[in-house]
């Protein structure tokens, strides 16, 4: 356990729960994701975002129709039940083992594609979506911000590749100024997702050739390396051909999102601004706390 975990833990902050990258947080830690949460939004509310929640959880069909078990299998999580007799529920062997046809959501931007999907065609100014959802990658680590259930705050866009592209580069400038805000230490990569296996090189380094995912780097504290806080997420056309989303004038929509990783970037407010928040510097108060 990193001295950060610790010490978080000791302070209240942290509920340890015995399980990598499963954490608790006290009211403190939580109010702090929460009014981040309000600061990331009201961008959506000066543009126009719709905004949805859906539950952590969501059809197998669906997130295979993303491509995430082809992908992704290796972060996949599939939620099973158990059969029940006459004894009891079986707890072993696979003939009590049963699928609900359900996955953990593991970004929040899977939930949205079958939404607008079915809402048909896209108008000319596109669709602008923002969400959160807790979000599920089976990848244990004792490392302090890598956790297996964390939450995530995004926008989505889907329209005309120029817009996506635009909107993309306003919120990578947007989210310097507001990591800057919130004066902590950051700078930005390029970077790919963790496709499985020897395809997943291919296509990692086909991503990081295009410039498709660029990421905010942060040192949750000073000396740590540097976590990707939030990701800037260019998909072209991988998504809106999966769902068949086109324009209404039948061109191809593309899709890119930017993603927010709550539980990251207050761990990173701990860990430069200290553990009181009512000691944290006046700029990043004002920011959060008005
Ligand atoms: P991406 O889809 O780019 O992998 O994730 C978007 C954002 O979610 C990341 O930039 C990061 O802030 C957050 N995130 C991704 N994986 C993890 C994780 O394992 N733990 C935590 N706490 N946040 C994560
Ligand atoms: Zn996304």
């Amino acid at each position: 356990m990193s001295d950060l975990r610790c010490d978080l833990v000791d302070a209240g902050h942290l509920i340890a729960t015995g399980i990598d990258g499963i954490v608790g947080h006290g009211a403190v830690f939580e109010d702090v994701v929460r009014r981040l949460g309000l600061v990331i939004g009201r961008w959506g509310i000066d543009n126009g975002a719709e905004t949805v929640h859906f539950p952590p959880v969501m059809s197998r069909a669906n997130l295979e129709r993303n491509g995430y078990l082809r992908s992704f299998p290796q972060l996949a999580a599939v939620l099973h039940g158990f059969g029940c007799g006459v004894h009891g529920p079986f707890t072993t062997g696979s003939d009590g083992d049963l699928s609900t046809g359900l996955m953990m959501v593991p970004s929040a931007c899977y939930t949205i594609y079958p939404m607008v999907a079915a809402r048909g065609p896209l108008r000319a100014e596109g669709a602008l979506v923002e969400t959160w959802s807790r979000c599920f990658r089976r990848e244990p680590s004792t490392d302090t911000p890598r956790l297996q259930s964390f939450r995530m705050h995004e926008y989505v866009k889907l329209g005309r590749g120029a817009d996506v592209v635009a909107f993309r580069e306003a919120w990578i400038e947007k989210a310097q100024a507001l990591y800057a805000s919130l004066q902590l230490p950051f700078r930005l990569d390029n970077a790919n997702d963790a496709f499985f296996g020897r395809p997943g090189r291919l296509m990692a380094s086909s991503q990081r050739e295009r410039n498709l995912k660029i990421e905010l780097l942060v040192p949750i504290m000073v000396g740590a390396k540097p976590t990707a806080c939030c990701s800037f997420n260019y998909a072209e056309a991988h998504f809106t051909e999966a769902w068949q989303i086109n324009m209404e004038d039948e061109s191809t929509a593309h899709s890119g999102c930017v993603g927010f990783g709550m539980e990251r970037t207050t761990l990173a407010l701990f860990g430069h601004h200290g553990f009181q928040p009512e000691r944290w510097p006046d700029g990043v108060r004002q920011l959060l706390y008005g």
